[in-house]
């Protein structure tokens, strides 16, 4: 049966077709619609299946781990940078094993569209000594499900599948199974001491021994199975392209582009690979050239002197693969004395300048407002964290962003080393739960004095306004877990009167000013795009500006800069009536002139 389905909801599907029951994850762009396409499936099809997201990755990780030792068949997913946060379990899973199937689904982002850093999360599997699959469409992510399924549960391992962006978000007619019947199996954990709970050295290098005996037998299968059959398709001769994932795309339609004759070999497993075998294939070859993305992977593991690719500065050395690059490689080695085929049309026309910015309407955009009037910013560091609200970057509040949890653990540092300057940290309510907890045990403990802003919008609303633990059942307090983390807590709750707020940033200015340790702020917000709560908080209060009190000072443009205001032809700011969303929230405070005023008109 084909269906249209994005490389998500393929890989989402595929795990349905392959009676995967287990699966927890943390969300994170391109992998977060994995797990949501589950739970739509979960409720469509009315499936027993438990499928829900934990407050980090390595929580993700473990849940869906002890699923896959008592014998069930689990997955968990994550993008690149999630796997940092999970490669404590990861590399004692590898040693350890699987009774059931554990598949871990890692979601690669090369250019870095969406992420701080490029990272292969091949390169990581292969430092853990576990399997990797690398789907090249939506199609191959859908197969690989089952096939990674099959691996984890033959050889006992975990086994990764790791798709990138342009899989993840890429649309294709996938051919799918029919009317498979959802049939899980049962857990049933079986005790053995000796294997699950390892600790003695003794027992560690026994499965130290058996991953390595595991990982060879895994290269053996790669190439009876998955490799063999590519080669005995090739015919020899200058070139032979060696790729993987998405590699094999963009190689497949260069050579074509460029009328460039090659064998071109996809490895559906890029590891571990088989090398030995595939370097006696090199014989029949002048070049053999890697593409793949974003690290040399493969090319590592097949080192010969006639091997090129990103280690010898042949390909790209960060950055997506684009068909230039393969291009470039290609006239590198002497293959290609033809034109260039993508040139890079300049564009001509002028492209609206589109700075990152918090929607209108956003109550972070009040709160941080506020913390820069009431600490000024000359006076104090900033330090922010992974979310939405890392968008008050462009109204200059944020000074560093580095990864999740790290406001509050850089807030300890700034602390320390620059005690004449307040230290406001920032962080929102899933980044709390998912890494901001042990830094601020550690700075209550060790009394690093600074303010910690929790904006609580009840939310996850970079990656898909999933719902974070508090609002599941009201049984988690963020007030709460900050005192029993020992830090002085106050709570406040979001008003649009700008009034309110700075004069509770005051009162913690105040509190600052006598404390000897970190005090906490949660300051209970609402998301624009949340539909389920926005109506309660959103009444109506569209604003506009009143010409001759607009003296262009530019302070609500550059400091506040709720996207609706802009200038005319007279240079005098206006709100665009198409994006204002009636929040009333620019009304007081904002403009020195007073110039904002309710537009009845719209208001009524
Ligand atoms: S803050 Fe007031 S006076 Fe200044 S540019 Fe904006 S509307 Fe005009
Ligand atoms: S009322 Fe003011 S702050 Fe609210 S969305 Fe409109 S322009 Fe922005």
């Amino acid at each position: 049966m084909k269906q249209t389905l994005m490389g998500n909801d393929a890989i989402a599907l595929g795990m349905i077709h392959s009676n995967i029951d287990m699966v927890s994850g943390y969300p994170g762009t391109p992998s977060s619609e994995i797990l949501t396409n589950v739970q739509k499936l979960k409720a469509q099809l009315k499936l027993d299946l438990y499928a829900q997201w934990a407050t980090n990755e390595k929580v993700g990780f473990e849940v869906a781990y002890a699923g896959a030792i008592a014998g069930r068949r689990a997955a968990a997913t994550m993008k690149q940078v999630g796997l940092n946060v999970a490669s404590d379990p990861l590399m004692s899973a590898a040693y350890i094993g699987n009774l059931g199937a554990f598949v871990l689904i890692v979601a690669d982002d090369p250019g870095f569209h969406s992420s701080q850093t490029e990272q292969d999360s091949r390169v990581f599997a292969k430092f853990a000594k576990i399997p990797v699959l690398d789907p090249a469409t939506p199609q191959d992510a859908y197969d690989f499900v089952s096939l990674a399924v099959d691996i984890s549960e033959k050889f006992q391992t975990p086994t990764m599948l790791r798709p990138v962006m342009r899989v993840c978000h890429a649309r294709q007619i996938v051919e799918v199974k029919e009317n498979h019947e959802f049939n899980p199996k049962k857990g049933k954990f079986q005790r053995e001491i000796s294997r699950w709970a390892a600790v003695p050295r003794a027992g560690r290098l026994r499965q130290g021994y058996e991953m390595i005996d595991r990982i060879n037998a895994i290269k053996e299968y790669n190439w009876e199975e998955l490799i063999k059959p590519e080669f005995e398709a090739c015919k020899g001769g200058k070139l032979l392209v060696l790729t993987s994932g998405t590699g094999y795309g963009f190689a497949k339609e260069a050579l074509e582009d460029l009328g460039i004759k090659a064998d071109i070999v996809k490895f559906k497993m890029p590891y571990p690979l088989p090398e030995n075998k595939i370097r006696e294939q090199f014989a029949n070859y002048e070049h053999i050239l890697v593409v793949e993305e974003p690290m040399a992977c493969i090319e590592e593991q097949i080192m010969a002197s006639n091997v090129h690719g990103r280690l010898d500065n042949t390909m790209n050395v960060i950055d997506e693969l684009q068909k230039i690059y393969i291009q470039d490689a290609l006239t590198k080695l002497g293959l290609y004395k033809g034109e260039n085929l993508y040139p890079s049309i300049p564009f001509k026309d002028e492209i609206p300048a589109r700075p990152p910015n918090l929607c209108p309407g956003c109550p972070h955009r009040d709160v941080y407002y506020s913390i820069m009037k009431v600490f000024k910013k000359k006076k104090s560091i900033y330090p922010s964290d992974i979310g939405c609200y890392t968008l008050a970057i462009n109204q200059e509040a944020i000074d560093t962003v580095l990864c999740m949890g790290a406001s509050v653990s850089m807030a300890s540092g700034f602390s320390i080393a620059d005690p004449e300057k307040y230290t406001v940290a920032t962080i929102g309510d899933s980044t709390f739960f998912h890494g901001g907890i042990p830094p601020l045990i550690n700075a209550v403990y060790q009394k690093h004095k600074f303010l910690l802003v929790i904006l609580d919008n009840s939310v996850v609303a970079m990656t898909g306004r999933q719902k974070p633990p508090q609002r599941q059942n009201g049984e988690v307090d963020i007030v709460k877990i900050a005192e029993g983390c020992g830090a002085e807590t106050y709570e406040y709750v979001y008003s649009n009167d700008l009034n309110d707020t700075i004069s509770f940033f005051k009162k913690m200015k105040e509190k600052y000013e006598n404390a000897t340790g970190p005090i906490v702020a949660v300051v209970r917000e609402f998301c624009v795009l949340d539909k389920e709560v926005v109506g309660q908080h959103i009444h109506g209060e569209f604003a506009k500006v009143i010409a001759e009190e607009c003296v262009a000072c530019d302070h609500c443009t550059t400091i506040y800069k709720c996207p609706p205001m802009g200038y005319n032809e007279e240079g005098k700011v206006e709100i665009d009536p198409f994006l204002c969303i009636g929040c009333g929230s620019c009304l007081n405070v904002v403009c020195p002139t007073e110039a904002f005023t309710v537009d009845e008109e719209r208001s009524k």
